[in-house]
């Protein structure tokens, strides 16, 4: 705690006192909480900031959304609390080099350094569990002297697959695993190419057989997080969104703007992080997220975008109408197998389903 209560301050006075050099950043409290110093920007939410081994870690808490049931598609938290994240350590590094000249952005794997410098637990889920905020968190870390060398900041070493060794305490358990809807998690381990949260980083078309377990989640799953009995009683650090949130994300409002020039510019670039805003991924996971919700209902809005004549876009609005289509034709077909009944509309009571047969005489 000391170095790094003595570094801030000097570069951004006390809370309610001295002036630091900097001017972005300002501390809140010094309160430790579990070994984590809490800071705070002017502009955003809370940040626990501490250093050891001469790497500061700067973690940033969250609270999962609640996947909404029908018309929206979903957004983690995540993703807003690693903006915010990723903004706090950008501007950090530039103040830090005033005292760390050769300050750089650490790329090693994060978990391995947390593990190996005691901050948490690796879990059956593959995140790691830090006491303040269980597995919600997000972190970046700083290294102030990139050239410096020991054990613990080389990170804990590998188990047999290459990742540092589960918690044995998770072996009975078995929650996450329960709770998965791809089977990515299972007792003996975890399927990465299986996982939602993995698939999202991947191009993927309207109507894959795959993108049934989606759902409507455009980004994230916490499937695992939420049924893990260790996230018991965390508490939230991130702010609700709003009904103009949900209204952005609103399946036909959502397909219509990523058709539309500057998309990648727009709020939905910094609420989903530029990487995540490219139009055409956000258009493929909103088509498959219509189709999982209610195809006929989002029918209109896709047939107005086809004439929009995007060329890169196009393929996948034809692709999304013809599976919308397609199940109506195959449902016009006679409605029961027995081919006397269908010649005989009478028998059946469905008026809608003696016309389909009628029409399919
Ligand atoms: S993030 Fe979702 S899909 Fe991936 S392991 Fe967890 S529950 Fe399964
Ligand atoms: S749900 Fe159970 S097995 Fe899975 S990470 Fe949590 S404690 Fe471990």
């Amino acid at each position: 705690m000391a170095d790094i209560v003595k570094n801030l301050i000097e570069l951004y006075g006390s809370p309610g006192g001295s002036a630091g050099r900097g001017g972005s950043l300002r501390l809140r409290r010094f309160e430790d909480v579990s070994g984590l110093c809490a800071a705070e920007f002017s502009d955003h939410d809370s940040f626990f900031v501490t250093f050891r081994e001469g790497m500061l870690f700067i973690f940033k808490p969250y609270v999962p959304h609640v996947v909404p049931e029908t018309g929206t598609a979903f957004v983690d938290s995540y993703f807003y609390a690693y903006r915010e994240l990723y903004d706090a350590k950008r501007r950090l590094l530039e103040d830090l080099k005033a005292v760390y000249p050769e300050a750089e952005t650490c790329r090693r794997g994060y978990k391995g350094l947390l593990l190996s410098l005691g901050f948490g637990r690796l879990l059956h889920s593959t995140l790691v569990w830090i006491k303040p905020f269980g597995t919600f968190f997000c972190v970046e870390i700083i290294d102030t002297s990139p050239s410096a060398y020991s054990p613990a900041r080389e990170g804990t070493p590998a188990g047999p697959d290459g990742e540092p060794p589960e918690d044995p305490a998770c072996r009975t358990c078995g929650k996450c695993s329960a709770a998965c809807p791809s089977g990515a998690l299972t007792a003996s381990g975890f399927d990465r190419s299986r996982c939602l949260r993995q698939r999202q980083f991947d191009s993927a078309e309207p109507g894959d057989p795959s993108e049934k377990e989606m759902g409507n989640r455009l980004l994230g799953c916490n499937e695992c997080q939420l049924s893990c009995p260790r996230n018991a009683g965390i508490p939230g650090k991130i702010k609700r969104p709003g009904n103009d949130y949900y209204a952005l994300f609103d399946l036909d409002v959502l397909a219509e703007n990523c058709c539309r020039p500057g998309f990648k510019k727009s709020i939905y670039a910094e609420i989903l992080g530029y990487n995540y805003a490219k139009p055409l991924k956000v258009l493929a996971r909103t088509l498959s997220a219509m189709l999982n919700d209610d195809p006929r209902k989002h029918l209109g809005t896709v047939k107005k975008l086809t004439c929009l004549e995007n060329n890169y876009a196009e393929p996948l609005l034809k692709r999304y109408i013809e599976l919308c289509e397609a199940p109506e034709k195959e449902n016009a077909a006679p409605c029961c197998e027995d081919a006397a009944c269908c010649e005989d509309a009478a028998c059946c009571e469905d008026a809608d389903c003696s016309e389909n047969a009628r029409g399919g005489a």
